[in-house]
């Protein structure tokens, strides 16, 4: 198994040539993990190779896809243990490439066998991926864990002394408390310095805070204005909790910024779409103007199938016409729709978008599909 990829994998893999074989790119979705439940990851991986094999291959392409099958027949027998919400498989075995990540985010299924690696996906999946600065306080120590792709990639601990305990004898309680206020906000401007520092050198997208909550509050008193502006949650949390509890704990915060995220870019592509400006929705517009390049990214519902027929340009077919009623052009036999549009995508350098939640639900009245449009 490999580490989670990153952006050296993907420019290791995007120089990748098969030369005279193929190299197989694979990427598979999950729904969400069955709790003791076994997936079919091999029949899945199977059903996969088998569209493969029924499109156009050369005969060299398709001994080579057979011997990456039987590789990957090995891989996946008893022993793989699929955890993550999607796959993603590189393999070519002339020239010892076998690339395989297991990822926390989903992902279109694609297959391909072709001299160069899918990256495309991959790469989208890469940028739209939100780097989460996770920071968890008690009375005297600050934790930053940095979460991406699902995962607890990295994390420091600071220690700051503040002791929070009683002071040695002899003291007035004012007293006391002006110096238990003062180790307060000792503790916590060096857990934002440590914050900043972290930040720096992670460049977090985004911040969740966690902690009792006197600290909490100090805290989101002090921050400066940069870091308050990431700050998109805060959740109650023990600073021993484990990576894994902690994730629990902001999986929800996490969800409900993405989704606010992807409200904000339907109701970009709707309201430009609907006023004219560098936007379309619905197939009959979005897949011409993918075909002609134009899109700068294409937003779909996610795990959206479709179903239909378009002529070469993309022109969707009402009924069972042969010739396009638009371009006069001879219309395909019916296929998945969904596919090809984010082949167009990916081959024109568009960013891929997937939408769950309320803006899946309006997206979904306009077709499931719109762009936003370079031109
Ligand atoms: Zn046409």
């Amino acid at each position: 198994m490999s580490e989670l990829p990153s952006e050296r994998t993907l420019r290791r893999l995007a120089s990748f040539r098969a030369v005279r074989a193929g190299v197989l790119s694979l990427y598979l979705s999950f729904g969400p993990a069955v709790h003791g439940k076994r997936r079919n990851i091999r029949a899945a991986v199977d059903a996969a190779l088998d569209r493969l094999s029924e499109s156009p291959l050369t005969e060299r392409q398709r001994t080579g896809l057979e011997r990456e099958r039987t590789n990957v027949h090995r891989i996946f027998g008893r022993r793989f243990k699929p955890s993550g919400r999607s796959m993603v498989l590189f393999a070519c075995e002339p020239r010892g490439l076998w690339e395989l990540f297991q990822l926390q985010v989903p992902s279109l299924s694609i297959a391909r066998f072709a001299e160069r690696p899918a990256v495309s996906q991959l790469a989208s999946i890469l940028d739209e991926q939100e780097r989460y600065g996770v920071l968890i306080l008690d009375k005297e120590r600050a934790r930053i864990l940095s979460v991406y792709l699902g995962e607890v990639e990295d994390e420091v601990t600071r220690k700051s002394g503040y002791s929070g305990r009683t002071a040695a004898g002899g003291w007035s309680q004012a007293r006391y408390e002006r110096r238990r206020e003062g180790q307060l906000h000792t503790h916590i401007m060096k857990a934002i310095d440590a914050l900043a520092s972290e930040q720096q050198r992670r460049g977090f997208d985004r911040i969740l805070i966690g902690g009792p909550d006197e600290a909490l509050a100090a805290l989101l008193g002090a921050l400066p204005r940069g870091l308050r502006a990431r700050v998109s949650g805060t959740f109650s949390c023990e600073l021993s909790a484990s990576g894994q509890t902690v994730l629990r704990r902001t999986r929800k915060l996490m969800e409900a910024a993405e989704r606010n995220g992807e409200d904000v870019v339907v109701g970009h592509v709707l309201n430009a779409a609907k006023s004219g400006g560098l936007a379309t929705i619905g197939w009959e517009e979005t897949l011409p103007a993918l075909l002609e390049g134009r899109v700068h990214k294409l937003v779909l519902v996610d795990r959206l199938r479709h179903r239909g027929r378009s002529c070469p340009r993309g022109h969707v077919a009402a009924g069972r016409a042969r010739v396009c009623s638009r371009c006069q052009e001879h219309v395909g036999a019916n296929h998945d729709l969904t596919e090809a549009a984010v082949g167009a995508a990916l081959d024109t350098q568009a960013s891929v978008e997937m939408v769950r939640g309320s803006a899946a639900q309006r997206l979904r009245t306009e077709g499931g599909i719109g762009a936003i449009l370079r031109y």
